[in-house]
């Protein structure tokens, strides 16, 4: 890491190698390990497939995943999507960075930086056959990206069976620090606001959108299409370098985040000609379409990332937002309540196979099922659609989901797996059982 750190003149945390320990306190019974680890410079790199800029690409020549920091707009999506963890956010710069194999030196014919201090030879720089690489490694996560690096075995790996003691007292255990020490793939609500807010955007604007297209209601093009760019811009928030935004398109051949903004700005412009009745109703169809298109892109570039949560269909997904938006805003009942009930079992799957939730997390469940999607199915069926309570208690139902979606999105890494790996064995330890 130090190595690595003065080559590339990485500050305080933000190394390109990292070092993860497993066991750290080395407790008597339970393997140690150590695992040095940086990009990977994979086979099929999900981060050059990802990158909506082209920032990343890999070397047909060295097969070195490079990153230029000059491409970069900052959007993170490439930490979602790598297995490994490895691009690392320059909150300075506002771009991301990663390990370059040490291009330059290689150029040279010297060694990567990390590899010549290395005093064990435990780090090499060889070519690989990928054949014979290894390729089932401890605390990687199963991924089709293939490192095209080989992490060797230097010792025994951890034995079949490990007998633990009961010694330790659970006090002292406390204060062992969990296996995972390394970098973390940072995703919150906090973080993520102008993507929560976009989000719902996509919905509401389609659903409006939809309710002049198929119902005849009448929309202000000028509200429609200033709300509209207040979106645009609230997303540009999440970006490092927002002057760059205009290379979000460049990749939309690869990447879903291309293909949301492109079509999020063809459904804008559609419905705006369609609102002031140009080409009519071609630019209604292509607005109905690009609206669909952007909340399905949308949705896949979270199922693409290595979040375990967003793979599955779940309630918070946009294109399911969208559509019960749409069936409220045209007053199509049926589909309201079929989407609602679809809604609440996704909602009530997801939180049934978590953990058990604080108080604080039982309160939102209930506030997001009963006042944000029940009452107001229940309202329609009493009252019909007239009045703002209606579309205000289902933004809230799908604000609160959206919210919940967020801060569970969790990309996982082999940072994660350890800690993972590691807590039950603590568990087990400390309750004095055996484990096999
Ligand atoms: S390890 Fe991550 S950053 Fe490196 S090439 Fe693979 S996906 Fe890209
Ligand atoms: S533009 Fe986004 S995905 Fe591409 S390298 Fe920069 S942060 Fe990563």
């Amino acid at each position: 890491m130090v190595g690595c750190a003065i080559e590339n003149g990485t500050a305080p945390g933000h190394n390109f190698r990292e070092v993860l320990v497993f066991n750290p306190s080395i407790i008597t019974g339970i393997p140690h390990i150590n695992l040095s680890i940086a990009c990977n410079h994979c086979q099929s790199p999900p981060c050059v497939a990802g990158c909506p800029a082209g920032a990343v690409e890999k070397d047909p020549g060295t097969g070195i995943v490079e990153l230029d920091g000059d491409l970069c707009l900052g959007c993170a999506y490439c930490s979602w999507v790598c297995p490994f963890g490895a691009p690392v956010y320059d909150t300075a710069k506002g771009v991301m960075t990663k390990c370059d194999l040490c291009s330059d030196r290689i150029s040279e014919g010297l060694k990567p930086a990390c590899a010549s201090v290395c005093p064990t030879g435990a780090l090499r720089a060889e070519i690989l056959d990928p054949e014979t690489a290894e390729q089932h490694i401890p605390f990687f996560p199963d991924s089709e990206a293939l490192p095209a690096s080989s992490i060797g075995k230097t010792g025994k790996m951890p034995p079949a069976q490990i007998q633990f003691i009961d010694t330790y007292p659970e006090e002292v255990l406390a204060e062992f620090t969990p296996g995972g020490k390394g970098r973390v793939t940072e995703v919150s609500l906090w973080k993520e606001w102008p993507l929560l807010v976009f989000t719902l955007l996509v919905s509401v604007l389609g659903s409006v959108f939809a309710s002049f297209f198929l119902t005849g209601r009448q929309v202000d093009p000028v509200v429609f299409g200033t709300v509209g760019m207040a979106g645009i811009l609230i997303s540009l928030k999440h970006l490092g370098k927002t002057f760059r935004s205009f290379r979000i398109i460049v990749n939309f051949a690869g990447s879903w985040l291309s293909r949301e903004s492109v079509f999020f700005a063809l459904f804008l412009l559609s419905a705006l000609f369609s609102l002031s009745g140009t080409l009519h109703p071609y630019s209604g169809i292509a607005g109905m379409v690009s609206i669909f298109l952007t909340a399905v892109s949308a949705d896949m570039i979270y199922v693409r990332s290595v979040s375990r949560r967003s793979r599955s269909l779940h309630s918070a997904q946009v294109s399911i937002t969208l559509i019960l938006f749409v069936c409220a805003a045209t007053g199509f009942t049926g589909g309201v309540v079929l989407v609602s009930l679809i809604k609440m079992f996704l909602y009530l799957r997801r939180k049934t196979a978590a953990a058990a939730g604080s108080g604080w997390q039982v309160l939102l469940s209930v506030l997001r099922l009963v006042p944000g999607l029940l009452l107001p199915v229940f309202l329609i069926l009493l009252n019909g659609y007239d009045g703002f309570i209606v579309p205000l208690l289902f933004l809230l139902g799908e604000l609160l989901d959206r919210s919940e979606f967020y801060r569970e999105f969790n990309p996982v890494t082999p940072a994660i797996l350890m800690e993972e790996s590691f807590n039950p064995l603590i568990r087990e330890n400390v309750s004095g059982r055996s484990c096999l």
